[in-house]
């Protein structure tokens, strides 16, 4: 049984249109999403702005709710309970924001801060024991005891972003929502956290949803890549097959704008004409073929399937083996 198992979600988001704002429309944020998470894996996902990532992210934790479709946390249906029941399974769940000074408060201090989260849950028994769970939680992420006592505008955005994450791991979750943790952050103090939670996942077993447009940082820390366009996976696969084979032409696309290093490495850049659809009218047939380069007659009125091309490696596209040849 796998750790997470979303099946066939759904968010759509109600718009009012017209002068009198009466038409309802649905902006379909999440579309028909399907994917797993096994214990102590890191899935990737990657996407434009917009492409209604961190809806997904959100949806899983429930702090968005669900318009249709099954979220299977160790196989309990989390789209189906509400309050102390959904309180107690969201201890197992937590979240890393893209923002680590918004997301904490200004006010309190750091092991307040940390503290909080572990009087929720009521898993010290006593203030000495807290206090204790406190300094471990920090020295867990590479900060100080005396930290403890500072406010969160006295550290850095890595620090903050550090503080962020011993408060998640507070309550011992299984899964942890990264969405876009660095994103935020020098790109000095990127690697740091991506290694820092590399090596949380090892030590503890935890497993990520680690969310992100940068293509090159996903694929450092993930197992295993999803790629994400208008509401919907086009794309999943192991995090290299997925840059050095991947078989969607969007993927392809997000792969030939990545910066290569080596100097005598050659990559097209491949540049998509127009912009993403609304998410309101997405297009009929494959979502992206207004953008593709290899669209034909089909794709603009059939519905490409997601299939498992190769054995783990899944694409919705109806020539996915030739893009993959081209690429
Ligand atoms: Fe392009 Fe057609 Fe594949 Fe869609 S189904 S990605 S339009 S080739």
């Amino acid at each position: 049984m796998s750790l997470l198992d979303v099946q066939n979600l759904k968010v759509y988001f109600p718009v009012s249109r017209g002068p009198l704002r009466r038409a309802r429309e649905h902006l379909k944020a999440v579309d028909e999403v399907s994917l797993s998470i096994e214990p102590g894996e890191t899935l990737g996902l990657v996407g434009e702005s917009g492409c209604g990532k961190t809806t997904l992210g959100r949806a899983i934790l429930r702090l968005v709710q669900p318009t249709a479709g099954r979220i299977l946390f160790e196989g309990e249906d989390l789209s189906r309970i509400n309050g102390a029941a959904l309180r107690a399974r969201r201890r197992k769940l937590q979240i890393i924001f893209q923002d680590p000074y918004s997301s904490l408060n200004p006010r309190m201090r750091v092991g307040h801060i940390i503290g909080e989260a572990l009087d929720i849950h009521r898993l010290a028994p006593d203030r000495a024991a807290r206090q204790k769970r406190i300094r471990e939680l920090l020295a867990a992420v590479g900060l100080e005891a005396a930290h403890a006592d500072r406010y969160p505008h006295e550290f850095s955005g890595g620090q903050r972003q550090r503080i962020g994450i011993a408060r998640a791991l507070a309550v011992e979750p299984k899964l942890i929502v990264c969405d876009e943790p660095v994103s935020a952050l020098d790109v000095s103090v990127q690697a740091q956290v991506v290694n820092l939670l590399r090596d949380l996942r090892q030590q503890r077993g935890i497993a990520y949803l680690f969310i992100a447009h940068d293509l090159a940082v996903v694929e450092h820390i993930s197992h295993r890549v999803a790629v994400m366009y208008l509401g919907r996976i086009v794309e999943l696969a192991g995090a290299k097959t997925l840059v050095r084979e991947p078989m969607h032409p969007y993927t392809q696309a997000l792969i030939s704008a990545v910066p290569v290093i080596d100097p005598d490495a050659k990559r097209r850049r491949i540049v998509l004409p127009g912009d993403v659809p609304s998410p309101v009218h997405p297009p009929p047939g494959c979502p992206f073929h207004p953008r593709c380069p290899l669209a034909e007659d089909r794709c603009r009125t059939e519905a490409p399937a997601w299939r498992q091309v190769r054995p783990g490696h899944w694409a919705a596209c109806h020539l996915a083996e030739i893009a993959n040849r081209k690429s």
